[in-house]
């Protein structure tokens, strides 16, 4: 187990380099630990986790809270300076997933994302990995509850240990949670909310400039892309002002010590 987890606003996030992840992932196939659930996490989720102690729950019950968003990895660096945490996204994950399967030959199922994308992501990978094992996609379902029985038995005739799943935040946080034991059950050793990778690796959304990802602004790239998402991201100068206080907090706790 990793030790000690850093938190942000209450919400626990795994420490460590990039390899140190991939590497508590490798180990996890390995062995017979039962179910990794790998939380990709950013702002809103830690917001969302506030007000919905359900949600909270499922995030720290998880084996990894990896940083996603650049808002976390910057409230991880002020509030935790001396913790080393790089980031780790979804887009980061996936194909690093189908290296891993290239090495060991575990099945990888991309669940989700838009008729054709996940097809697409798979070809991209095999491309990228000709020893990757992705064993199938499946796009038709949906987050529902009523589709659940026919996903999983897809995952489960596939022979998958590492499942994706692109339905977007929050949606595949709770797919994952109510699938659980199911996906244990099937043989799932890993499972991850991978949000929009499928959709970048595809090619069927652009990636922002390289100098824009750089200075961490995905986000605003976005949002000037997909308007539709400043909905989504209200939350984010709430985030930066509860962070700034708990900033000064331990500050204030740091000098009467
Ligand atoms: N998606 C889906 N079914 C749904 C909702 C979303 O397959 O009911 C897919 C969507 O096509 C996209 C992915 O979920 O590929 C991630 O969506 P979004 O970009 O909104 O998520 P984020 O990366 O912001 O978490």
């Amino acid at each position: 187990m990793m030790p000690h987890r850093p938190t942000v606003l209450g919400v626990e996030v795994t420490p460590g380099t990039h390899e140190d992840l991939l590497q508590y992932i490798r180990q996890y196939l390995d062995s017979d630990q039962g179910l990794l659930h790998v939380v990709t996490a950013n702002p809103e989720y830690v917001m969302t986790a506030r007000k919905d102690p359900s949600f909270a729950e499922v995030i720290r019950s998880s084996g990894l809270v990896t940083v996603d968003g650049a808002g976390l990895a910057i409230a991880m660096r002020l509030l935790h300076p001396d913790v080393t945490s790089e980031r780790y996204t979804g887009v980061m994950l996936t194909p690093d997933m189908a290296q891993l399967s290239a090495e060991t030959g575990d099945g990888v199922f991309l669940l989700g994302a838009a008729p054709g994308v996940a097809d697409d992501a798979a070809r991209v990978l095999r491309e990228r990995y000709p020893e990757a094992n992705i064993v199938a996609t499946w796009a038709e379902g949906s987050p529902r509850a009523e589709h659940d029985d026919e996903t999983i038995r897809r995952i489960r005739e596939s022979g998958a240990t590492i499942v994706l799943v692109a339905y977007g935040a929050p949606a595949q946080i709770h797919w994952i949670h109510r699938n659980f034991t199911a996906l244990e059950s099937a043989g799932v050793k890993v499972v991850s909310g991978v949000g929009g990778a499928f959709d970048y690796i595809s090619g069927h959304t652009p990636w922002a400039p390289a100098l824009v990802r750089r200075m961490g602004l995905e986000w605003l790239y976005r949002l000037v892309r997909e308007p539709r998402r400043w909905r989504r991201q209200l939350v984010l100068p709430h985030f930066a002002l509860l962070v700034i206080l708990e900033f000064i907090r331990s500050k204030l706790r740091g000098g009467v010590e």
